[in-house]
């Protein structure tokens, strides 16, 4: 599978982004010792040779391309590959960095690498007699499906084809391969849209009375390609060029600048695939699945890639050509099939697919064409899968031995996790749905996962309606294109009327998690009309539809989603493997015991944060608390407190149970009294409308009181004011309350056999005396309790750290605090004097567009900023406390990266949102293994 690797960001490119890019490619200087002559073109014979330049097979990927590697390698392990060579990609960064100028030396190479071929083969290039025909095809070094270019049976003019046509006794294939060059030819090097060469082709179908091309006959495809080559030279104002030499260098041009095509540009920033890696092009001999109906070509994986059964899965058809597989134009059938239809080319292949997977050690996906009976493999590469497919596959390939444990971890990454995690449709509204005759098609569930949205039917209005208007959309295309995949990206799913497992729509979706349905052939899309038909039913531009990629159907209106339920079975154990990896501890913020049974569920190992003022904002007790807040006397305050007691002590009752075992850290209140208050504009509002009405006099005077309030309690910048542990100090009976309710919880849970381990928590902390007043008043609160009840309860105290003088002094702090939690979302907002609140929406977006920021720091922790403050805290704290717990609980303890911070800097523990613990747990695991993000 692709790999994400950032070895140098985007370049930036021009509004087309086409060919005048400012893609600079890089050149490496190794090899041009003066003297020998650089190395530019290795025969797939040749691959010890590229070992030993390139001196790991790692090296030899990135020289060769990923498919040229494979290809050389198969070679090796004496499997069917037809002969050809690989022109490195160094070539192609050479050539584009000369102004699109071969390197010297590398067209030599080339001529004297397809005379060895010929030599192979027995065949000659552009010869009356026995022609060999090549293909062409590009090749990077991490798999880029279908975003750049490839032409096949090059070699073939007017006498080639004579001779050729004498040789196989078979006029019909001759000119279905003539057609075909001239088409991709005029497509890919001479930039001649399709729509001519489809149109034609359609006209014949008509005429004929055909779907399928293999129905067409010799002289229809002779007269096919006449049109062809008329529409070239209409179009180009030349011919089509009948040199065999001219043509194979021409595509060896257009191959290396597709690499900066817009599409494969595209690709790579959502891949996250460096653009500098350049493609490496591949010159194979042609070995055709269309010379009737002993022949055939397909694709298939070594196992299920949607779901991960270790079953092989795949496309085939008879008497076909590769590109007529992917392209959806014509139904497949099921790689099954085969067994029946050519028992000793399956068995064959099932074996090379098995001996792949071993040599690989990994689910392959290969490409295949029979000729004549004979088996060959024109590619393996490591396959695309959904996430519940990676995670089947890495737990099986473990047991199976093919991999370690830890290897299995390793395969999985975050996002294949987050998966689970996505919402699915709610199963009774499903119901209701098909109930109503609203299930409208089922077909090719190739990417799992629940979309709704407003249909589009092209790339360019999905990607503007998301982008800019913010609407959801589902793209619906008869079958997608490598140029649609922008607008495949913007959207939440993906619907096709064409098309199979392997088509380009289910490749690209399942790569990037979006959820497809393919292969709904019951609907007709009318892209001019934009709308489609299904049993009568018409669906226009921006009528809502629902996919569901893990069952393949797809209904009329919105369905609602559930969050799904992670008890995959092989999840758990990849999980449990996680947890034998991972030195991070992985806790929970969770407020309510339901989010702490949720945690538990997902293996949290305690909670982290518990945000006490969460239930005060619950309806029934914000009179209480505003009746604190408002308080005209200590008795009024105190009566309120006491009618929030019994809340909260039910509060922490719920958490301990739900933890029982497990540490429990409650914070004490944090944020600015204010927020519990109504709005200072609403009540200016609404104390107006009475003054105006003059209606209600005791509801004025109340609205009016609250008013004054709300304005006495004003403050220019709240987030910096009366909040946190400032708030404590000032109100201490608020404190009380709340260690009161604590300790009673606590007291009652103890007697009643459960395990509590509370970890009271202050936040907002910026000078240990802080720390000091609070712990005398909780320390007193705390043993009253505990002597009222008879019992003892063992605790921590300790403190959040969010101010940056917090970190600085934290050598001090922790004379007071026995743990400290790192609050990032206040110490990003406070270290880089940002406000949380409002950045977001506001220039640090405009920030990031510009790159005067690499990454959002509320998203990922500032590595060297507040990185730095969290490290040097760490080590402080310890200085004076060797035991002292560290731990976070802003939003980052959920970032997988800032997860492999936290790992680096010795953190015990990270603590996120419940829905984020089996994504930390991975992530936890990775970081220990000290690879994750190794390639970056
Ligand atoms: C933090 O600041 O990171 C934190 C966890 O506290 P809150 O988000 O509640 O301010
Ligand atoms: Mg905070």
């Amino acid at each position: 599978m692709v790999t994400a690797t950032r070895k140098s960001k985007p370049a930036s490119r021009n509004a087309k982004g086409n060919k005048k890019s400012k893609v600079v490619a890089r050149v490496k200087a190794n090899g041009h010792s003066r003297g020998a002559a650089k190395k530019w073109v290795y025969l797939f014979g040749e691959v010890a040779a590229a070992e030993k330049y390139a001196k790991s097979w790692e090296g030899v990927r990135s020289l060769l391309g990923g498919k040229g590697a494979n290809l050389a390698d198969m070679t090796r392990a004496g499997l069917p590959v037809p002969p050809g060579f690989t022109v490195t990609t160094e070539a192609c960064n050479a050539y584009l960095a000369a102004g699109e100028k071969f390197p010297s030396g590398m067209w030599e190479q080339e001529i004297a690498a397809l005379r060895q071929v010929e030599k192979l083969t027995g065949k000659k290039f552009g010869d009356a007699k026995n022609p060999l025909l090549v293909s062409c095809r590009s090749g990077a070094k991490f798999s880029m499906p279908g975003m750049m270019d490839t032409v096949l049976n090059i070699g073939l003019n007017d006498e080639s084809a004579a001779g050729l046509i004498t040789l196989s006794q078979d006029p019909r294939f001759v000119y279905d391969a003539y057609r075909r060059l001239v088409q991709m030819y005029a497509t890919v090097v001479l930039n001649v849209p399709d729509e001519p060469f489809e149109d034609v082709l359609s006209e014949f179908r008509a005429k004929r009375e055909v779907t399928n091309d293999a129905d067409m006959s010799a002289d229809d495809l002779k007269l096919i390609t006449l049109k062809f080559k008329e529409i070239v030279r209409h179009k180009t104002g030349r011919d089509f060029p009948s040199d065999p030499i001219q043509q194979l260098k021409l595509a060896t041009e257009a191959v290396f600048k597709s690499w900066n095509g817009k599409r494969a540009f595209d690709y790579r920033n959502a891949a996250k695939i460096a653009h500098d890696l350049g493609t490496g092009v591949n010159i194979v001999t042609m070995v055709f699945g269309n010379m009737g109906s002993a022949c055939g070509t397909g694709v298939a994986t070594t196992r299920n890639v949607s779901t991960g059964e270790k079953e092989m899965e795949g496309d085939y058809l008879t008497n076909a050509q590769g590109e007529d597989v992917v392209a959806g134009t014509r139904a497949t059938f099921p790689i099954s099939q085969l067994k029946e239809e050519m028992p000793k080319v399956y068995a064959q292949f099932d074996k090379i697919g098995k001996q792949l997977e071993k040599h690989y050690r990994d689910v392959q996906d290969v490409e295949f064409t029979i000729e004549h009976g004979k088996l060959w493999m024109l590619q393996t590469r490591d396959a695309k899968r959904t996430a519940q497919a990676a995670v089947r596959i890495a737990v099986d390939l473990a047991g199976e031995k093919l991999i370690t444990k830890a290897k299995a971890v390793e395969r999985v990454k975050p996002e294949h996790v987050d998966f689970y995690l996505h919402p699915q449709f709610n199963e009774d509204e499903k119901k209701a749905a098909k109930g109503r005759g609203d299930l409208i098609a089922k077909a090719l569930n190739v990417s799992p996962g629940a979309a709704v949205g407003q249909l589009t039917f092209d790339a360019d209005t999905a990607e503007q309606w998301a982008k800019e208007k913010h609407l959801d959309v589902i793209m619906v295309r008869p079958e997608t294109k490598p140029d649609d995949v922008h607008g495949m990206l913007a959207a939440q799913g993906i619907l096709t009327s064409r098309g199979g497992r392997t088509s380009h729509a289910a490749l690209v979706a399942r790569q990037f998690g979006k959820p497809a349905v393919v292969g709904a052939s019951s609907i007709h899309v009318d892209v001019e009309q934009r709308q489609f038909t299904v049993e009568g039913r018409v669906f226009k531009e921006g009528d809502y539809v629902s996919i569901d990629g893990t069952t393949g159907e797809v209904f009329a209106g919105k369905i609602g989603t559930v969050d799904p339920d992670i008890k995959d079975p092989y999840l758990l154990k990849l999980l449990t493997w996680a947890d034998e990896i991972r030195t991070l501890g992985v806790w929970a913020n969770a407020d309510y015991p339901r989010d702490a049974e949720r945690a538990r569920e997902y293996g949290a190992e305690g909670i982290g944060l518990c945000r006490t003022e969460h239930m005060f904002f619950e309806t029934e007790r914000l009179p209480h608390v505003q009746q604190m807040i408002l308080a005209k006397s200590e008795t009024e305050r105190n009566e309120a407190l006491a009618k929030l007691l019994p809340f909260q002590r039910s509060d922490f009752d719920g958490l301990f149970r739900a933890m029982d075992g497990l540490p429990v850290t409650i914070r004490l209140i944090d944020p600015p009294l204010h927020e519990f208050l109504p709005s200072h504009t609403s009540l200016i509002q609404e104390v107006t409308e009475l003054r105006l009405t003059g209606k209600d006099s005791e509801q004025l005077a109340e609205k009016q009181k609250l008013l004054t309030a709300v304005e006495s309690m004003h403050e220019a910048n709240p987030m910096l004011g009366l909040r946190g542990v400032r708030l404590g100090i000032h109100i201490p009976e608020l404190t009380r309350m709340q260690v009161r309710a604590i300790f009673e919880a606590a007291c009652q849970c103890e007697k009643d056999g459960v395990e509590v381990h509370p970890k009271i928590m202050i936040p907002l902390t910026s000078h240990v005396n802080e720390l000091k007043v609070q712990q005398t008043a909780l320390e007193e609160e705390a043993k009253q309790v505990m002597q009222e009840q008879g019992i003892e309860i063992e605790y921590q105290f300790g403190t959040m750290i969010e101010i940056p003088r917090a970190a600085l002094t934290a050598d001090q702090i922790a004379e007071y605090a026995q743990f400290f939690s790192f609050g990032t979302n206040d110490l990003t907002q406070t270290t880089y004097g940002i406000s949380r609140d409002d950045a977001e929406t506001g220039f640090l977006m405009e920030y990031l567009e510009k790159g005067i920021l690499p990454e959002n720091p509320f998203a990922s922790i500032d590595e060297y900023g507040v990185g730095k403050l969290m490290d040097m805290a760490t080590k402080l704290g310890r200085g004076t406390r060797p035991k002292l717990d560290v731990g976070i609980c802003g939003e980052h303890g959920g970032d997988p990266k800032s997860i492999e911070l936290c790992h680096k800097i010795g953190l015990d523990y990270v603590s996120c949102s419940p829905f984020r613990v089996p994504i930390a747990r991975l992530a936890a695991a990775h970081a220990a293994l000290g690879d994750f993000h190794k390639d970056l």
